[in-house]
């Protein structure tokens, strides 16, 4: 019998990163949730048992390593991190401070860094590390910042698979397109709405269409490929001409 994987997704108390801890639950594995709040993550951890998930809410920020070691030591292995946790904040290019770019660095670039090491350093007979970066990593309007931090999870994803190669454990980056979340859907209705019709499905994505493409790069199926940033963004990123 093939043992059990565990897999650990930070920012899993809700939207895209708990979609994900959900799918990869289906999929099989024993799944540890990750987040800041207690209650947060006790609720997500708690429907996702409900469902019959081997589910575990833990508090971490993935900024703090202490925090992330503590979660993982206390599991028996690690075969698969997903990092999820992310931030974003609008600020245009005129009004953006240095401040802007620190914060959204420490979260979206070296939350995700612990993280991934951290697990790294725990798997044994190969592994699995899918990063969440952005379609934004292409850029975008008014959120310079936020680019920045997700194309510095691209380049993240990029190296540690290179430095990875041949020893089974594979780092990719799934890249979403406009998804329907809570960070989405704290924006104005119209707003939201607005966003929506500029998608090439006139929607945004529903969470869990992230999480199938992260469930496959995390399976055994995927071992080759690695370094790989997957658009899953109903084809906006393609650009070009035409409607
Ligand atoms: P969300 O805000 O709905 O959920 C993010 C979760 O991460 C929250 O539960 C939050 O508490 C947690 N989190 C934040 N900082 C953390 C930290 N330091 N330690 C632990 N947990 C932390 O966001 P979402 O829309 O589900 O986005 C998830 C990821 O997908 C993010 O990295 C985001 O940048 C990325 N993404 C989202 C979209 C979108 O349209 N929603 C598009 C592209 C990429």
């Amino acid at each position: 019998m093939v043992a059990k994987r565990t897999s650990l997704v930070t920012g899993a108390g809700q939207g895209i990163g708990f979609a994900i801890a959900r799918a990869l639950g289906v999929a099989g594995d024993r799944v540890i949730l990750l987040d800041l709040d207690q209650n947060k993550i006790d609720a997500a951890a708690e429907s996702l048992r409900a469902e019959g998930i081997d589910a575990l809410g833990a508090v971490a920020d993935t900024t703090n390593r202490g925090q992330i070691q503590a979660v993982m030591d206390a599991e028996e292995r690690i075969d698969t991190v997903v990092t999820a946790a992310g931030v974003y904040w609008d600020r245009k290019l005129a009004d953006l401070t240095e401040d802007d770019f620190r914060k959204m660095m420490e979260v979206n670039l070296i939350g995700t860094f612990i993280a991934a090491q951290e697990g790294i350093a725990r798997m044994t007979t190969g592994g699995r590390v899918v990063t969440i970066s952005s379609r934004g990593a292409l850029g975008g309007t008014r959120f310079a910042h936020y680019v920045a931090s997700k194309a510095a999870v691209v380049g993240l994803t990029r190296a540690f698979a290179m430095e990875l190669r041949g020893t089974g454990i594979t780092v990719n980056s799934v890249a979403p397109g406009f998804t329907d979340t809570p960070m989405t859907r704290s924006a104005p209705e119209e707003m939201f709405e607005a966003w929506s019709k500029l998608e090439p499905a006139g929607r945004a994505a529903d969470p869990s269409e992230i999480a199938s493409a992260v469930v496959w790069l995390a399976s055994p199926e995927a071992a080759f490929v690695t370094g790989q940033t997957l658009f899953v963004d109903g084809g906006k990123s393609l650009g070009g001409l035409g409607i």
